[in-house]
Protein backbone atom coordinates (compact mmCIF):
# COMPACT_ATOMS: atom_id res chain seq x y z
CA UNK A 1 0.00 0.00 0.00
CA UNK A 2 1.20 3.67 -0.65
CA UNK A 3 2.19 5.64 2.28
CA UNK A 4 2.79 9.54 2.97
CA UNK A 5 6.24 8.76 1.95
CA UNK A 6 4.94 7.71 -1.47
CA UNK A 7 3.00 10.67 -1.58
CA UNK A 8 5.91 12.64 -0.69
CA UNK A 9 8.03 11.00 -3.57
CA UNK A 10 5.50 11.06 -5.96
CA UNK A 11 5.36 14.82 -5.25
CA UNK A 12 9.29 15.57 -5.56
CA UNK A 13 9.21 12.82 -9.33
CA UNK A 14 6.35 15.19 -10.78
CA UNK A 15 8.49 18.38 -9.77
CA UNK A 16 11.47 16.97 -11.37
CA UNK A 17 9.36 15.95 -14.45
CA UNK A 18 7.67 19.02 -14.60
CA UNK A 19 11.28 21.12 -14.53
CA UNK A 20 12.98 18.54 -16.85
CA UNK A 21 9.83 19.37 -19.34
CA UNK A 22 9.71 23.11 -18.80
CA UNK A 23 11.07 24.07 -21.96
CA UNK A 24 8.82 20.97 -24.20
CA UNK A 25 5.78 22.52 -21.94
CA UNK A 26 6.45 25.97 -22.87
CA UNK A 27 7.35 25.14 -26.78
CA UNK A 28 3.79 22.95 -27.21
CA UNK A 29 1.56 26.06 -25.50
CA UNK A 30 3.38 28.96 -27.82
CA UNK A 31 2.01 26.83 -31.21
CA UNK A 32 -1.61 27.20 -29.61
CA UNK A 33 -2.09 28.85 -26.62
CA UNK A 34 0.09 31.86 -24.87
CA UNK A 35 3.38 30.19 -24.19
CA UNK A 36 3.26 29.91 -20.43
CA UNK A 37 2.06 26.39 -19.84
CA UNK A 38 6.01 25.22 -18.64
CA UNK A 39 6.98 28.15 -17.02
CA UNK A 40 3.32 28.08 -14.78
CA UNK A 41 3.36 24.73 -13.82
CA UNK A 42 7.46 24.65 -12.93
CA UNK A 43 6.80 27.58 -10.83
CA UNK A 44 3.96 25.71 -8.56
CA UNK A 45 5.56 22.68 -8.69
CA UNK A 46 9.18 24.63 -7.82
CA UNK A 47 6.55 25.83 -4.74
CA UNK A 48 4.67 22.97 -3.80
CA UNK A 49 8.32 20.77 -3.44
CA UNK A 50 8.97 23.23 -0.42
CA UNK A 51 5.93 23.80 0.80
CA UNK A 52 5.33 19.91 1.14
CA UNK A 53 8.86 19.81 2.54
CA UNK A 54 7.85 21.82 5.57
CA UNK A 55 4.76 19.89 6.43
CA UNK A 56 5.40 17.97 9.74
CA UNK A 57 6.54 14.32 9.41
CA UNK A 58 3.03 13.00 10.06
CA UNK A 59 1.05 14.40 7.22
CA UNK A 60 -0.96 12.03 6.00
CA UNK A 61 -1.71 11.36 2.10
CA UNK A 62 -4.63 13.52 2.39
CA UNK A 63 -2.88 16.44 3.80
CA UNK A 64 0.12 16.53 1.64
CA UNK A 65 -2.69 16.60 -1.75
CA UNK A 66 -3.90 19.29 0.09
CA UNK A 67 -0.97 21.51 0.55
CA UNK A 68 -0.67 20.36 -2.89
CA UNK A 69 -3.87 22.30 -4.07
CA UNK A 70 -3.62 25.20 -2.34
CA UNK A 71 -0.11 25.56 -3.32
CA UNK A 72 -1.03 25.26 -7.05
CA UNK A 73 -3.95 27.10 -6.84
CA UNK A 74 -1.86 30.11 -5.37
CA UNK A 75 1.22 30.16 -7.46
CA UNK A 76 0.12 28.41 -11.31
CA UNK A 77 -2.47 30.78 -12.63
CA UNK A 78 -4.12 30.41 -15.76
CA UNK A 79 -6.51 27.92 -16.90
CA UNK A 80 -4.12 25.09 -15.45
CA UNK A 81 -3.89 26.36 -11.84
CA UNK A 82 -7.34 26.21 -10.85
CA UNK A 83 -7.88 22.80 -12.57
CA UNK A 84 -4.86 21.30 -10.89
CA UNK A 85 -5.32 22.56 -7.84
CA UNK A 86 -8.88 21.52 -7.70
CA UNK A 87 -8.12 18.33 -8.49
CA UNK A 88 -5.91 17.89 -6.05
CA UNK A 89 -7.81 19.04 -3.58
CA UNK A 90 -10.30 16.35 -4.68
CA UNK A 91 -7.80 13.65 -4.72
CA UNK A 92 -7.05 14.79 -1.32
CA UNK A 93 -11.02 14.48 -0.22
CA UNK A 94 -11.02 11.24 -1.39
CA UNK A 95 -8.42 9.89 0.27
CA UNK A 96 -9.36 11.62 3.77
CA UNK A 97 -8.38 9.38 6.76
CA UNK A 98 -6.28 6.97 5.27
CA UNK A 99 -2.76 6.33 6.02
CA UNK A 100 -1.76 4.02 3.31
CA UNK A 101 -3.90 3.55 -0.18
CA UNK A 102 -4.51 -0.26 -1.58
CA UNK A 103 -5.63 -0.51 -4.93
CA UNK A 104 -9.11 0.75 -4.30
CA UNK A 105 -7.68 3.87 -2.32
CA UNK A 106 -5.50 5.13 -5.79
CA UNK A 107 -8.94 4.33 -8.29
CA UNK A 108 -10.14 6.67 -5.75
CA UNK A 109 -7.75 9.31 -5.85
CA UNK A 110 -7.52 9.03 -9.61
CA UNK A 111 -11.45 9.36 -10.10
CA UNK A 112 -11.63 12.13 -7.86
CA UNK A 113 -8.74 14.51 -9.08
CA UNK A 114 -10.43 13.89 -12.78
CA UNK A 115 -14.11 14.57 -11.58
CA UNK A 116 -12.97 17.42 -9.81
CA UNK A 117 -10.95 18.75 -13.33
CA UNK A 118 -14.50 18.19 -15.23
CA UNK A 119 -16.50 19.85 -12.64
CA UNK A 120 -14.19 22.59 -12.93
CA UNK A 121 -13.48 22.90 -16.56
CA UNK A 122 -16.65 21.57 -18.14
CA UNK A 123 -14.70 19.89 -20.83
CA UNK A 124 -15.03 16.23 -22.21
CA UNK A 125 -12.84 13.57 -24.29
CA UNK A 126 -12.25 14.93 -27.64
CA UNK A 127 -11.91 19.03 -26.60
CA UNK A 128 -8.16 18.83 -26.76
CA UNK A 129 -7.55 19.21 -23.12
CA UNK A 130 -5.67 17.62 -20.09
CA UNK A 131 -9.33 15.50 -20.09
CA UNK A 132 -8.02 13.65 -22.96
CA UNK A 133 -5.28 12.33 -20.63
CA UNK A 134 -7.28 11.62 -17.36
CA UNK A 135 -10.38 10.00 -18.72
CA UNK A 136 -8.26 7.12 -20.05
CA UNK A 137 -5.96 6.93 -17.22
CA UNK A 138 -9.24 6.66 -14.77
CA UNK A 139 -11.00 3.85 -16.72
CA UNK A 140 -7.28 2.04 -17.33
CA UNK A 141 -6.74 2.10 -13.63
CA UNK A 142 -10.48 0.90 -12.79
CA UNK A 143 -10.16 -1.70 -15.24
CA UNK A 144 -6.71 -2.65 -14.05
CA UNK A 145 -8.27 -3.08 -10.53
CA UNK A 146 -11.03 -5.05 -11.51
CA UNK A 147 -8.51 -7.14 -13.06
CA UNK A 148 -6.98 -7.30 -9.60
CA UNK A 149 -3.58 -6.03 -10.61
CA UNK A 150 -1.35 -4.55 -8.15
CA UNK A 151 -1.15 -0.57 -7.11
CA UNK A 152 2.38 -0.22 -8.59
CA UNK A 153 0.36 -2.13 -12.03
CA UNK A 154 -2.88 0.03 -11.65
CA UNK A 155 -0.59 3.31 -12.06
CA UNK A 156 1.24 2.32 -14.58
CA UNK A 157 -1.44 1.31 -16.62
CA UNK A 158 -2.73 4.58 -15.51
CA UNK A 159 0.24 6.24 -16.83
CA UNK A 160 0.31 4.64 -20.25
CA UNK A 161 -3.31 4.96 -21.16
CA UNK A 162 -2.57 9.25 -20.21
CA UNK A 163 0.68 8.94 -22.47
CA UNK A 164 -1.44 7.69 -25.48
CA UNK A 165 -4.57 10.00 -24.52
CA UNK A 166 -2.11 12.24 -24.87
CA UNK A 167 -0.79 11.80 -28.14
CA UNK A 168 -4.33 11.41 -29.37
CA UNK A 169 -4.80 15.33 -28.95
CA UNK A 170 -2.55 16.04 -31.99
CA UNK A 171 -5.60 15.85 -34.75
CA UNK A 172 -7.86 17.00 -32.41
CA UNK A 173 -9.54 21.09 -32.65
CA UNK A 174 -10.29 22.30 -29.40
CA UNK A 175 -13.00 23.10 -27.77
CA UNK A 176 -11.63 24.53 -24.59
CA UNK A 177 -9.31 26.97 -23.05
CA UNK A 178 -7.00 29.31 -25.31
CA UNK A 179 -6.38 26.60 -28.32
CA UNK A 180 -10.34 26.90 -28.72
CA UNK A 181 -9.72 30.57 -30.46
CA UNK A 182 -7.72 28.68 -33.20
CA UNK A 183 -10.14 26.54 -34.79
CA UNK A 184 -8.88 24.51 -37.19
CA UNK A 185 -5.25 25.45 -36.86
CA UNK A 186 -4.68 23.51 -33.84
CA UNK A 187 -4.90 20.27 -35.99
CA UNK A 188 -1.39 18.95 -35.70
CA UNK A 189 -0.57 20.44 -32.17
CA UNK A 190 -0.69 18.32 -29.35
CA UNK A 191 -1.99 19.53 -26.03
CA UNK A 192 0.19 21.02 -23.51
CA UNK A 193 -1.87 20.25 -20.19
CA UNK A 194 -2.15 16.72 -21.48
CA UNK A 195 1.28 16.30 -21.32
CA UNK A 196 1.98 17.81 -17.95
CA UNK A 197 -0.81 15.15 -16.64
CA UNK A 198 0.56 12.60 -18.34
CA UNK A 199 4.08 13.71 -17.05
CA UNK A 200 2.00 13.54 -13.33
CA UNK A 201 0.74 9.83 -13.90
CA UNK A 202 4.53 8.65 -15.37
CA UNK A 203 6.16 9.93 -12.04
CA UNK A 204 3.14 8.13 -10.15
CA UNK A 205 3.70 5.19 -12.10
CA UNK A 206 7.80 4.89 -11.10
CA UNK A 207 7.77 6.01 -7.31
CA UNK A 208 8.23 2.31 -5.29
CA UNK A 209 5.44 1.62 -3.18
P1 LIG B 1 -3.60 29.39 -19.95
O1 LIG B 1 -4.25 28.73 -21.14
O2 LIG B 1 -4.58 30.19 -19.16
O3 LIG B 1 -2.35 30.13 -20.31
P2 LIG B 1 -2.01 27.11 -19.12
O4 LIG B 1 -1.20 27.39 -20.33
O5 LIG B 1 -1.28 26.98 -17.83
O6 LIG B 1 -3.17 28.19 -18.95
O7 LIG B 1 -2.82 25.75 -19.32
C1 LIG B 1 -3.38 25.40 -20.57
C2 LIG B 1 -3.96 23.99 -20.49
O8 LIG B 1 -5.11 23.99 -19.64
C3 LIG B 1 -4.46 23.46 -21.81
O9 LIG B 1 -3.41 22.87 -22.54
C4 LIG B 1 -5.53 22.47 -21.42
O10 LIG B 1 -5.00 21.17 -21.24
C5 LIG B 1 -5.99 22.97 -20.08
N1 LIG B 1 -7.34 23.53 -20.13
C6 LIG B 1 -7.72 24.77 -20.51
N2 LIG B 1 -9.05 24.91 -20.39
C7 LIG B 1 -9.53 23.74 -19.91
C8 LIG B 1 -10.83 23.23 -19.54
N3 LIG B 1 -11.91 23.99 -19.64
N4 LIG B 1 -10.91 21.98 -19.07
C9 LIG B 1 -9.81 21.20 -18.96
N5 LIG B 1 -8.57 21.61 -19.28
C10 LIG B 1 -8.43 22.85 -19.75
MG1 LIG C 1 -0.87 29.05 -21.45
MG1 LIG D 1 -1.63 32.00 -19.68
Amino acid sequence: ALNSQWVREWVARSAQYIADNRTELIRLDREIGDGDHGENMDRGFKAVSAKVTELPADASPSDILKTVATTLISTVGGASGPLYGTAFLKASQAVKDEDELDGAGIVALLQAARDGIVARGKAEVGDKTMVDAWTPAVRAAEDALAEGATEQQILSAAADAAKVGSEKTDPLIARKGRASYLGERAIGHRDPGSVSSALLLKAAAEVSP
